[in-house]
């Protein structure tokens, strides 16, 4: 990461059997699986495992991408196992739950590649370049193996716009602990800073963002699936997701990531890569998360803009909600109760969206008030 511009490799691609030739295009300007990792090394491989999701939603890394990224990595002699934390508070049951539903565990099953539950084995990760934290409590898996490969998915943030190579980092981190973060960094330039101090700390050696089919809209949960068929790689995230961002439609310096990078200098935004492979062409019709516009009104303004213009998490759905609890269980603010269905304190509630990104059923989403509404027309 630094200012001069780092390479990203995009290539058009489809699922089905013209996939591992797209993947080895894609890798190829890095020179090859070789090049990024030894034989014999153990190559943790960070999934997308928000929550138990099939395939075709996008809430999840897709299996095949997978599978094809773990024989790769086997061609050269590595040995890769599968990790992340899905959001919320994760029992074995639940984790298991939600990689058998995503079809990563029946796909690592037939490729004879483990999947290590991160949970409960923890270290802490120093952050010496941090900016907001120093250390993070992480899982284990992570910092033990040889390399990280992280393989994703090109989805939307109702928080931070877009969840790219930086934003996949945060998994490493186990159950509730992410939602603590979340509290703590309530304004979202804070959060875009908390994760790339994580991310720099973990510093994952190359990662794999898949947007054949992306998510648009209300992401990373809730949003709908969109067919983009677009690969992209990099060793620099930074770099990475402002070529999500050009494929997407946002303005770079609209993604928090991304501003935040550029504040710290580690990213000119106006030459932020050189691209190899096929040439990114933004998707104008991409629909974008939801627009934030309290951070549009001045300091003094903010906290009655946080009443009045700043979406917040509701039930949209009372049939759909099954009174599972992960709402209440993953607010770090305390700001759910079950009544027996869920209720909103918005006096406590920090608008982090980490709720609806984990209801299994979308029967909460983030609801914008009629003045932004207003707003956003005029
Ligand atoms: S709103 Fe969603 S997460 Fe909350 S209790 Fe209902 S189904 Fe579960
Ligand atoms: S209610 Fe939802 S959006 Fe609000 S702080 Fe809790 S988890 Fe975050």
């Amino acid at each position: 990461m630094g200012t001069s511009p780092s390479l990203v490799s995009h290539v058009r691609a489809a699922h089905g059997p013209a996939l591992p030739a797209a993947l080895e295009r894609l890798v190829a300007p890095f020179d090859g699986w070789g090049a990024l990792v030894g034989p014999g090394d153990r190559v943790a491989v960070k999934v997308n495992l928000l929550r138990g999701a099939p395939p075709d939603r996008a809430v999840s890394t897709h299996p095949e991408t997978l599978r094809h990224v773990l024989r790769a990595l086997r061609k050269v002699g590595a040995s890769p196992f599968v990790a992340d934390s899905p959001g919320g508070l994760n029992g074995p049951a639940k984790v298991a739950r939600a990689y058998n539903i995503s079809g990563i565990a029946s796909m690592c099953g037939e490729e004879d590649v483990p999947i290590v539950d991160i949970e409960d084995a923890k270290v802490t990760v120093e952050a010496p370049h941090g900016r907001l934290y120093r250390a993070f409590t992480v899982g284990e898996a992570f910092v033990h193996a040889d390399a990280i490969v992280q393989v994703g998915v090109l989805k939307t943030h109702q928080l931070m716009r877009l969840t790219g190579g930086v934003k996949l980092t945060y998994g490493c981190i186990p159950g509730l602990a992410k939602a603590q973060l979340h509290v703590r960094a309530p304004r979202r330039e804070d959060f875009a800073d908390m994760l790339l101090d994580l991310h720099l700390a973990m510093a994952p050696g190359f990662t794999i963002i898949d947007g054949i089919i992306a998510m648009e809209g209300q992401g990373p949960g809730s949003g709908q699936p969109r067919e983009l068929g677009s690969l992209f790689a990099a060793r620099d995230c930074v770099a990475l997701d402002a070529a999500l961002a050009d494929r997407t439609g946002h303005g770079r310096r609209d993604v928090y990531v991304l501003a935040a990078a550029e504040r710290r200098g580690l990213v000119d935004l106006d030459d932020p890569y050189t691209l190899e492979g096929d040439p990114v062409e933004p998707a104008h019709d991409f629909v974008p998360a939801g627009k934030d516009f309290q951070s549009n009104l001045p300091e003094s303004l903010q906290r009655l803009g946080r009443r009045l213009v700043t979406a917040r998490p509701r039930l949209v759905d009372a049939h759909a909600c099954i009174t599972c609890g992960e709402c209440a269980a993953i607010c770090g603010a305390e700001a759910v109760a079950l009544a027996p269905l869920p209720v909103f304190d918005d006096r406590r509630c920090v608008r982090c969206f980490a709720c609806t990104e984990v209801c299994p059923t979308r029967a909460i989403d983030s609801v914008t008030p009629p003045l932004a509404r207003f707003m956003a027309r005029h």
